[in-house]
């Protein structure tokens, strides 16, 4: 598989990584069988959380044995320097590993700089060789421009697909001339965009990103493997469809972070919030099962809590969302006699 090095940290990943956050929704077996599966094939970048519960135990039970060949990122989300130390210990030991290639800062609020105790932190991992390079996500563009500037991080982790303004695009090229290395989440629009190929082609022209294609199914793997073997350029179709997706799915929509969760009144955020882009662009016969129709239902029960807004890097109107995206549901319903 084609490789490339990132930024600063002088590391060499493969031009499609693993992104671990999927795998929490499957069996232990079924994601060493992945993860192992993504190796064989020449993926050797693999990026988890210590906030994706046992994500980073499946990577630490698949791939001990080839810990020195694979690179590993994980991420904290601790907001001290004592919770950092407990984060940190518990990911070597589900890792299985005596060092992390790239730690990363989760979302955090407030941007980690010298002076305070969590970069401080950081810094001491990184001495203590715990740690080999250190790294920020957010969902913030304003706050991604802070964290390049402020020349503390290696890489930065930030959402980058087809759909990316120009904007998002001048910080990719920013990153490029600070070499820092750019690792994009939600290349797949958090599994609003179904195209993968375009995704994929889209992306390539970008030598200095690495996306993590979020999997979960041997199916999205044997994708990503195939396209790895065989690049598409981008050709006019796709840049027609790309022109097209951009205007259904500009502005007020969910990219499915699930920063959001929990809801007090159980209502599964992510995914009800993009119901009329799932019925439109998936198989959407899984939504209109009985269970689907309760869940939908419970946005009636919302209590208005504020705490799914509060949470939301996209400064969404959550609530309203939900309220829009059941009558859109119900009308589904009603049009195919269900
Ligand atoms: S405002 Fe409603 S949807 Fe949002 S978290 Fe509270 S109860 Fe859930
Ligand atoms: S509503 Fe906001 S926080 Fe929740 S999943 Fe969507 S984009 Fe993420």
């Amino acid at each position: 598989m084609e490789k490339l090095i990132l930024g600063q940290t002088g590391l060499e990943v493969s031009r499609s990584g693993f992104g671990a956050l999927p795998i929490q929704r499957v069996s232990m077996d079924a994601a060493i069988i992945l993860l192992r599966k993504a190796y064989e094939n020449g993926i050797n970048f693999f990026d988890t959380a210590r906030a994706y519960s046992d994500s980073e135990e499946k990577i630490g039970n698949a791939l001990y044995s080839v810990r020195k060949e694979i690179v590993i990122a994980t991420k904290t989300h601790a907001k001290d320097a004592r919770t950092f130390w407990d984060h940190l210990e518990t990911s070597l030991n589900n890792l299985k590993t005596d060092y992390i290639d790239i730690y990363q800062f989760h979302n955090p609020d407030n941007l980690p700089v010298k002076g305070d105790e969590l970069y401080e932190a950081m810094l001491e991992a990184k001495r203590k060789g715990y740690i080999r390079h250190i790294g920020i996500t957010s969902h913030s563009l304003k706050f991604a421009r802070e964290a390049v500037q402020s020349g503390l991080y290696e890489t930065i982790q930030y959402p980058f697909n087809h759909l990316s303004s120009n904007v998002e695009i001048n910080l990719v090229l920013l990153c490029k001339d600070k070499n820092i290395g750019f690792i994009a989440m939600k290349a797949l629009s958090g599994g609003l965009v179904a195209n993968a190929e375009i995704a994929f082609s889209f992306i390539r022209n970008y030598p200095n990103v690495v996306p993590i294609w979020g999997i979960q199914l041997e199916t999205e793997l044997n994708q990503f493997i195939d396209l790895e073997k065989n690049p598409t350029p981008m050709d006019e179709e796709m840049k027609s469809l790309i022109e097209k997706d951009k205007k259904e799915l500009s502005g007020n929509f969910c990219r499915g972070c699930g920063y959001c969760l929990p809801c007090p009144a159980d209502i599964p955020i992510p995914m009800a919030t993009r119901m009329k882009f799932l019925l439109k662009r998936a198989p959407y016969k899984s939504y209109l099962t009985d269970e689907w129709k309760e869940k939908m239902a419970r946005i009636e029960n919302c209590i208005e809590c504020g705490h799914c807004s509060d949470n939301c890097p996209y400064h969404l109107n959550t609530p309203a969302l939900l309220r829009e995206m059941l009558q859109e549901y119900r009308a589904f319903l009603i049009d195919h006699r269900i």
